[in-house]
């Protein structure tokens, strides 16, 4: 597959007249490319606004989270199956956010892989090390146990997911991975899903991505695109930092 794919995640932003506003700027301004796709990972409460502007359009929407449950007793989550009736192609799963807010283990993340997979979404899984793992020298520990999970629960699937490398220390600290930091661990990852037969996976960068450093980041051999925060809820500068790719 690879391929450049640059994925907006609005985190809990949004309003129903500003979004409308995003949403349409984001069809008017996005010019399609052979091997270009752009998405907007929204808010639940939002899924059928974006399906509503986004249908017919280049531009692809998901969600942000989902439950590991594909029904039931679980107050408060909502299931794949449900966020696939509002037309999503993506799912975000294992966010630093969520696994430090919520206390994601890496089980719960590669059942919610599974999960989407299952509901005909495709999981776009977060992976990455905090400051301090990084500076006792543990990055390649931490994201290959993170990925691991993920390929161990998945098996063959696991060529069916997005990865997205997003160290935790970049992520709304405006401070971004070098290229070079995020090549070295792009191409770890590479090597560590063609080991588990997982090839043509599309692996993302994110983490401070700006339309000022999106250029020299996803020139990378193994970088090919990003996961963009804070910087996709402005259509001129998410828009920027998809024609960089
Ligand atoms: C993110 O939320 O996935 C992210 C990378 O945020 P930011 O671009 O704001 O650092």
């Amino acid at each position: 597959m690879r391929g450049k794919l640059v994925v907006g995640n609005w985190k809990m932003n949004g309003g129903l007249a500003a979004n409308a506003t995003l949403l349409v700027a984001l069809v008017a301004g996005f010019k399609p490319k052979p091997g270009l796709q752009m998405a907007v990972c929204v808010p639940f409460p939002y899924l059928a606004q974006a399906r509503d502007v986004l249908a017919g359009s280049p531009v692809a929407w998901g969600a942000q989270d989902m439950s590991e449950f594909a029904a039931g007793a679980h107050t408060g989550d909502v299931a794949g199956g449900m966020i696939a009736e509002f037309g999503c192609r993506y799912a975000i799963v294992g966010h630093s956010e969520r696994r430090e807010q919520h206390g994601e283990t890496d089980v719960i993340v590669a059942a919610k892989a599974k999960a989407a997979l299952a509901a005909g979404l495709t999981p776009v899984v977060c992976v990455g090390e905090t400051l301090a793992e990084r500076d006792a020298g543990q990055w390649h520990t931490v994201v290959a146990r993170q990925l691991d999970a993920v390929t161990g629960a998945l098996g063959r699937d696991a060529s069916l997911i997005v990865l997205a490398y997003e160290p935790c220390w970049a992520i709304g600290t405006g401070r971004t991975a070098t290229p070079e930091q995020a090549q070295e661990v792009h191409a770890f990852l590479r090597g560590r899903l063609a080991s588990a037969g997982a090839t043509g996976v599309q692996v993302l960068y994110g983490g401070s991505v700006k339309a000022a450093n999106a250029g020299a980041l996803f020139a990378q051999q193994d970088v090919d695109g990003g996961l963009v925060g804070g910087a996709s809820l402005d259509a001129v500068e998410f828009l920027a930092i998809a024609n960089a790719c």
